[in-house]
């Protein structure tokens, strides 16, 4: 999923870019509309409009949810290139190859 960030809001945040709790209380930032990710430029607090006062739990919520399906997609992805990977490995045509190189061609 590639989103380009287009249509963003300021929040409050009180996690960091990678959904840990941030330590020294609370992170203006700007959290994209489409994908809910908080963008990592840290705002300063003086912009904050007076009715941005609660932060943005559910929202929040929603994006650690794609983050945590992101994760086990690409934890997959990464077995499937493994075992693929592995495959190759053990191809003649690898074994080869690297009989090649070994001998200097
Ligand atoms: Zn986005």
């Amino acid at each position: 999923m590639h989103c380009e960030h287009v249509r963003k809001t300021m929040v409050w945040s009180s996690v960091n870019s990678r959904g840990e709790p941030f330590e020294g209380g609370k992170q203006l930032r700007h959290q994209c509309d489409a994908c809910g990710k908080q963008l990592s430029n840290h705002l300063p607090h003086r912009l904050a409009k007076p009715d941005l006062e609660k932060y943005n739990q559910n929202q929040d919520r929603e994006w650690q949810d794609k983050l945590r399906s992101f994760d086990e997609k690409r934890e997959q992805e990464r077995h499937e290139w493994f075992e693929a990977h592995t495959e190759y490995l053990g191809t003649n045509e690898w074994q080869e190859k690297r009989a090649a190189v070994l001998a200097g061609c």
